[in-house]
């Protein structure tokens, strides 16, 4: 199982936009023109005329395979970067860790080297983590947490496990399962993305509506930083003065590396079902979310696509004479041009999920929801992480996709919703270009949502041309997202695409708090230079 270098996940698992999938994009965007993307023998010649200036480290690799792919996560950048063989800067070395004392042992070594250390977990952020600082003329040394994946204690009374925190999602779930036990934290990156990962960069799952996001089932664990070991002992609650966890949570690796973490697990649930549901318009799908989260039924999901959503989402699921029929069946029920999909999801005994289900239909009955029954939820459920294969589909074809995220309260959120497309439509408008942009709320909660869009876009003839269109799209639409009064990420975090945006939701004295508790434990400025705050020398 190969890893793509330039794309998303296994190089095995190909995924086609159908027929009819290519023309609803052309009718929104215009034809777009396939690029043709650089070779990885190309670009790895390139790096290798990078000359490391860690090769003497003991126990780095410089290979320049590995630093290349230690140094670029997701983002559209990175993708833009990978496809136009214009990297940029790399890591010098990359260290492979296998216990914490060796993450302490490297970590002085880089201090003694004056190096830069960049924590990769699985390499899946999405707003410029791993990108080396380009201003900050120091070495860089990226530390892998690969080899970081054991369990290392299960307490089954107290449902709390210990891990190393460079384990993927599906090696946690699988230790987990042999002992009857589960996070149930699912990203939609989760074939990769790493416990340590999840935790520092505040992430949340499809499923955190019953499990938690991420800040609710870290419980504790053990930061190796600069300056020394960070413990954070795991309580139930505790209510001895601030919470030392909410440093390492969204710390982002300037802190130091989380060597492992503990998790509170639940036991496997005896039910799950997820099912799909259409209501007329968006308004009365809003109002419907709305009043389920407020209710507290305990769903495990509940995630509301817009009328644009809704349209590409069944137009790009193939099976064209299914989805025709279908369409035709909510039209009678009431569910026709400007309908929305809300997907939902019930976890628990068998008897609670029939219970939540009984109130949710009823619930959404008044909002003149139709359910179509389990079959479009097991088809969510089967393709809940290779949904997102599409996109490499999609940049085959000529199209860019880039994705944006914010929480607000609820009399926000429909301005939310306006404001972010818009700005995407806006950002491509000025360079003659059309952006299809559509939305869903992926969390729902009492006081009000996430708000999720997405952009698609034709990227254009070369390097420059797709650069220029990618970043003023994110420019207009953080913009949007702060002017609106929104929080520039509700799970992907900060990284160094949102970092001129912090300030704006925490202010001035905020900021020099943060600061100043990041020189506490990384006084030369070692770890991750340049996430969440600008880096040295800018
Ligand atoms: C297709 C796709 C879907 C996604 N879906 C979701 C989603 O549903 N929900 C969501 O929340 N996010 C999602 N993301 C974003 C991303 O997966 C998360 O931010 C994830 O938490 C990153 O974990 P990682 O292990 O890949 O970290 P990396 O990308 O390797 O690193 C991210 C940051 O964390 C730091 N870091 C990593 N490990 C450690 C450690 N042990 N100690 C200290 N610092 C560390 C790195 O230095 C870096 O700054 C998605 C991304 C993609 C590409």
């Amino acid at each position: 199982m190969a890893r793509r270098w330039n794309g998303w996940g296994d190089d095995s698992i190909e995924a086609a936009l159908p027929a009819g999938g290519a023309a609803f994009l052309e009718e929104r965007i215009g034809a777009a023109v396939p690029p043709h993307d650089a070779l990885l023998a190309a670009v790895l010649e390139r790096i290798a005329a990078q000359p490391s200036r860690l090769a003497a480290m003991r126990g780095v690799s410089t290979d320049p395979e590995a630093r290349l792919r230690a140094s670029t996560g997701q983002s559209l950048g990175d993708w833009l970067r990978l496809r136009f063989g214009r990297v940029g800067r790399v890591c010098d070395a990359v260290a492979f860790p296998e216990s914490a004392d060796e993450v302490r042992t490297l970590l002085d070594a880089a201090a003694a080297a004056g190096a830069i250390v960049l924590p990769v977990g699985g390499a899946t952020s999405v707003v410029g983590h791993l990108a080396p600082p380009e201003a900050d003329p120091r070495p860089v040394l990226a530390l892998s947490t690969a080899r970081l994946r054991r369990l290392l204690h299960l307490d089954p009374v107290a449902q709390l496990a210990t891990f190393e925190a460079g384990v993927a999602g599906p090696d946690l779930e699988a230790q987990l399962r042999a002992h009857g036990f589960m996070l149930g934290h699912y990203p939609q990156s989760f074939d990769y993305a790493t416990l340590g990962g999840w935790v520092v960069t505040r992430s949340s799952g499809q499923q955190s509506a019953r499990y938690g996001r991420i800040e609710q089932l870290f419980a504790g664990g053990t930061v190796c930083t600069p300056t020394g070991w960070l413990r954070v002992p795991a309580f139930p609650a505790s209510a001895a003065g601030p919470d030392l966890r909410e440093w390492v949570l969204g710390s982002e690796g300037r802190l130091g590396v989380l060597t492992e973490a503990a998790v509170r697990v639940s036991r496997l649930p005896e039910c799950e079902r997820f099912e799909a549901v259409f209501l007329p318009d968006w308004a009365s799908g809003e109002a419907a979310v709305r009043a389920l989260a407020q209710a507290r039924l305990g769903l495990s999901m509940m995630r509301l696509a817009n009328a644009a959503e809704t349209l590409t989402t069944l137009r790009l699921a193939g099976h064209a004479e299914a989805i025709a029929w279908l369409e035709r069946w909510l039209r009678w029920r009431g569910c026709g041009e400007g309908k929305v999909m809300l997907m939902l999801g019930f976890t628990g005994s068998r008897d609670q999920v029939s219970a939540m289900r009984r109130q949710a239909r009823a619930a959404l009955r008044s909002h003149g929801g139709v359910s179509t029954g389990a079959l479009l939820g097991r088809k969510w459920q089967a393709n809940r992480f290779r949904g997102v294969y599409l996109r490499n589909a999609l940049w085959a074809e000529g199209h860019a996709v880039d994705t944006m995220e914010t929480a607000v309260d609820w009399p926000r959120v429909p301005a939310m919703v306006q404001a972010m497309e818009q700005a995407g439509r806006d950002a491509l408008a000025a360079f003659g270009e059309r952006c299809h942009a559509y939305t869903h709320l992926s969390h729902v909660y009492p006081q009000g949502s996430s708000v999720y869009a997405t952009f698609v876009f034709r990227i254009g003839p070369d390097f420059d041309a797709a650069w220029a269109r990618w970043t003023a799209l994110k420019h207009a639409v953080s913009e949007a997202v702060v002017r609106t009064g929104g929080t520039i990420s509700h799970q992907h975090g900060v990284g160094k695409d949102h970092a001129p945006w912090l300030a704006a939701e925490k202010g001035e004295r905020g900021m020099r708090g943060i600061a100043a508790m990041l020189a506490h434990f990384d006084p030369q400025g070692l770890m991750a230079s340049g996430n969440l705050m600008p880096e040295r020398g800018e």
